[in-house]
């Protein structure tokens, strides 16, 4: 298999090299060229399969330049071992006769992130050496929450990769910045930075794009790259486990082999639901793919109307993960959806960074509804819906879920489709546990309570242990002090990683 550029200005490359350079040159995402579907018979073979079986399977239908003994190992050291809770990786949970929850949040950090960046650094290593790359990888990442932790949690004490991540002062919770500051790991950094997360997002881009500060990183043997969600080698572990909800569905007799099922996913960046597409276009027998938003419904109205247009007020809400004006893994689905229109996406790519906004025109809209169903939930609805699920199936729903589950019931409502559903957790309810306990317990139990002392008061009312990850956070050591304005942050790496000495007392404090 070969990835392709969604906007066709970049020759085709093998997977080690599409994962190796993250974004495409031509400012484009890659996909892969083909659609591996899979053979009578090959679905129900994943029946009797363990996760890690399944995601072996899948996995070798696109790296198809790694070997079966290379994916085999990438997998054990993602998803072996305790990394993941005794519930395992992908766990399913039924609420009803007709709707299971996925939980995709029992690994290190809580969320479903996870599962993609505990593999992302095996392939990264992989496809490094595959590709003759010597130089160290240096990953940047810049956070509003929990793609910091993900990665530092994936990367830590990798050979050959070294991760530095830059989380805003104003923009995270109290426990999402403690789980980072506490991050273990010899070839890990972590830098605070003065500012809102668009201030730290820009200066990561300023640092991949300082042509003086490359050539100083290649003459120490060490090269910059991204972990973040365009990456293909994020995505593709998440095809994995939509087929693996279908066979325990199977498996389970919820369903037989071959009949559709929906899934709901809340949305941000719409890589989680674009992978269940992928899913589908190997023959996942799936019906509709419903996609969930909050109060930042662009996507909603992108269904609705074919027009993206993100010239709008953004909203910061209780499920801030979805928080997201740029979906980036859209194009991927546009070029897909167009017939591999390359021309077309990069059309609507530049309208949409020079206007703001883009129409893809009524016949794709059409085309895009008959598989996607787009609904949003407001902030009270979505309170509200951690409170119902929890009276009515005694389930704690963090709050992305909750998105979901609001959207599914008005889709219900609305078309009365009784297929199988699967509704996809991606985020323990521990880790916003003020919304939750609010939710669940009245405003009231919030009073005079720090973030720490609610995960407490949240297990001991739902009777829910709270999880490894998050437990004992507050006593945990601090390791990482380190502070940056948003224009310093170069310097700050630089001297992290040793290319220039530090100054005495220049970057603590
Ligand atoms: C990242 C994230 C999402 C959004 O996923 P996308 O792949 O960006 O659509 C939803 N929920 C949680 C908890 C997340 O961390």
């Amino acid at each position: 298999m070969r990835y392709v550029s969604t906007r066709g200005g970049t020759p085709a490359m093998s997977s080690a090299e599409a994962i190796k350079t993250g974004l495409a040159p031509d400012g484009g995402l890659f996909v892969p060229e083909g659609h591996p579907v899979l053979a009578t018979g090959e679905l129900s073979s994943l029946i009797g399969m363990t996760y890690k079986e399944r995601a072996g399977f899948i996995l070798s239908r696109y790296l198809t330049d790694f070997t079966e003994s290379e994916i085999a190992m990438c997998v054990e050291n993602a998803y072996g071992g305790t990394r993941f809770d005794k519930q395992g990786v992908a766990p399913l949970v039924h609420l009803d006769g007709r709707l299971s929850v996925l939980e995709l949040w029992h690994g290190p950090t809580c969320a479903f992130k996870d599962v993609a960046l505990q593999i992302l650094p095996q392939f990264m290593t992989e496809a490094m050496k595959k590709t003759g790359e010597n130089r160290e990888i240096v990953i940047l990442v810049a956070t509003s929450g929990d793609t910091g932790k993900a990665a530092l949690e994936g990367f830590a004490d990798v050979p050959g990769t070294r991760i530095a991540v830059f989380y805003p002062d104003e923009g995270v919770s109290e426990v999402q910045k403690r789980q980072m500051i506490t991050q273990e790991g010899s070839n890990v950094h972590v830098v605070g930075v003065s500012g809102n997360f668009d201030d730290t997002q820009t200066g990561v881009k300023r640092i991949f794009s300082d042509a003086a500060l490359a050539e100083a990183m290649d003459r120490a043997g060490l090269v910059f790259s991204s972990a973040n969600s365009i990456n293909w080698g994020r995505l593709v572990p998440q095809i994995v486990y939509y087929f693996s909800a279908y066979a325990d569905l199977c498996r389970e007799n919820r369903i037989q082999c071959g009949d559709p099922v929906n899934f709901v996913v809340p949305t941000g960046n719409f890589g989680n639901i674009l992978a269940a597409w992928y899913a589908m276009s190997m023959g996942l027998p799936v019906g509709r793919l419903i996609c969930a938003s909050n109060a930042n419904h662009i996507l909603t109205d992108f269904m609705e109307t074919g027009v993206y247009d993100r010239r709008r007020d953004f909203h910061k809400t209780v499920s801030p993960s979805m928080d997201i004006l740029i979906s980036s893994n859209l194009e991927r689905l546009l070029y897909e959806m167009s017939g591999k229109d390359a021309e077309k996406v990069a059309s609507w790519m530049k309208s949409l960074s020079v206007t703001g906004a883009y129409n893809v025109g009524t016949e794709m809209k059409e085309h895009i509804a008959k598989l996607f169903y787009g609904g949003w939930t407001s902030e009270d609805d979505t309170l509200k819906t951690i409170h119902s699920v929890w009276k009515e199936h005694h389930y704690v729903a963090d709050t992305h879920t909750a998105v979901a589950l609001n959207v599914y019931n008005g889709y219900l409502a609305e078309t009365n489709d009784k297929t199988v559903t699967v509704l996809v957790s991606t985020a323990s309810p521990f880790k916003f546990s003020d919304s939750v306990a609010g939710a669940l317990f009245g405003a009231g139990v919030l009073e005079g309570k720090d973030e720490f002392e609610l995960l407490d008061l949240l297990s001991e009312r739902t009777q829910w242990p709270v999880p490894a990850g998050l437990a004992g956070l507050r006593d945990r050591e601090i390791l990482h002090k380190v502070h940056a304005t948003a224009e310093g942050m170069a310097l700050t790496v630089s001297r992290l990683l040793g290319i220039i000495p530090a100054a005495e007392g220049e970057i603590h404090g």
